[in-house]
């Protein structure tokens, strides 16, 4: 796409405009693009049921170049419950916290009952910082 530059600099918008747009039709970001003092980001998910039975296990290790997906769709009987993370992992990242816990509940309800789902996601956040403080007074 070196055809496409029209000015040098280090980093050209343009181009990394073009790189977003491609990556967005994939999935998603790369993570370095969404959080750039971030080295490396694990995310140890777990599903539990509506027991706390653990129904299945996932990790996913981004490194700055990884397309980022922080939302997975939920195992349960609900068929349709999506967890979001993302808001989550923003809060954690901002505030600069090197690991952290979270428990959300699956908002959807059963497959043909009213009752609610029932299963929720336990998530274990790590996160490698490249910079030592953020330092960012206009983020966010
Ligand atoms: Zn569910």
């Amino acid at each position: 796409m070196r055809y496409k530059k029209r000015r040098h600099a280090a980093v050209n918008k343009n181009e990394q405009k073009v790189l977003r747009r491609g990556r967005e039709a994939q999935g998603g970001s790369p993570l370095g693009e969404i959080y750039p003092g971030v080295s490396r980001l694990t995310l140890k998910l777990r599903f539990l049921s509506q027991r706390q039975e653990v129904v299945s296990e996932q990790t996913r290790d981004y490194g700055p170049a990884d397309a980022v997906d922080f939302s997975c769709a939920c195992p349960g009987s609900c068929g349709v419950g999506k967890f979001d993370l993302t808001e989550m992992i923003q809060t954690r990242i901002a505030a600069h916290e090197p690991s952290a816990e979270v428990n959300m509940p699956c908002k959807a309800e059963s497959f043909g009952s009213p009752a609610p789902c029932g299963y929720s996601l336990q998530c274990g956040i790590e996160v490698r910082y490249s910079i030592p403080d953020p330092a960012a007074p206009f983020s966010a």
